[in-house]
């Protein structure tokens, strides 16, 4: 068994929905059925809503119904940012969990929260003034600019990959 170590957040969006759906079921880990609050009836027993939480915390939900997400939450009183760990989806990127079997791909779309993340905060460091403030403290030159500038590409890359 594997731990990812990551930022841990107790934001766990699917929790508040969850509580707000009648008729949930596990289906499997960290998926779910329940009634879906727009088109079933009243008395409807059956669970046309699937729920599933992502490995970064955010959650999906399809109606098999054909209902819109949006109007989904919308029934049970919530937006689509109540979807994401409150903090914000790139804040609270990940939470420890544990992870099976993973490929590389998933290693790579689980990387994508984190690699966008720095590239975000590259991006304010290259701006001129921030880099001539950060250069004359920490006593850096072009060539460091040059090389944060490839890494920042170099992440360009994986987020697409
Ligand atoms: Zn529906």
């Amino acid at each position: 068994m594997q731990h990812k170590r990551t930022a841990i957040t107790d934001s766990h969006p699917i929790d508040n929905i969850l509580s707000s759906l009648e008729n949930v079921i596990e289906t499997q880990k960290y998926q779910y059925r329940a009634k879906c609050p727009v088109h079933q009836k009243a008395n409807s027993s059956s669970r046309t809503l699937s729920i599933k939480e992502e490995t970064d915390g955010h959650v999906l939900l399809h109606c098999f119904g054909g209902c819109d997400y949006v109007e989904v939450l919308g029934a049970i009183g919530l937006k689509k940012c109540d979807l994401y760990p409150n903090d914000g989806f790139i804040a609270n990127w990940a939470y420890e969990r544990e992870l099976g079997k993973r490929t590389p791909r998933d290693i790579i779309n689980d990387c994508k929260p984190s690699a966008t993340l720095v590239q975000v905060y590259v991006g304010h460091i290259l701006k001129p003034e921030n880099w001539k403030v950060l250069s004359e403290t920490l006593g850096l030159d072009d060539k460091d600019l040059w090389v944060l500038q490839g890494a920042s590409e170099c992440l360009r890359e994986l987020l697409d990959a």
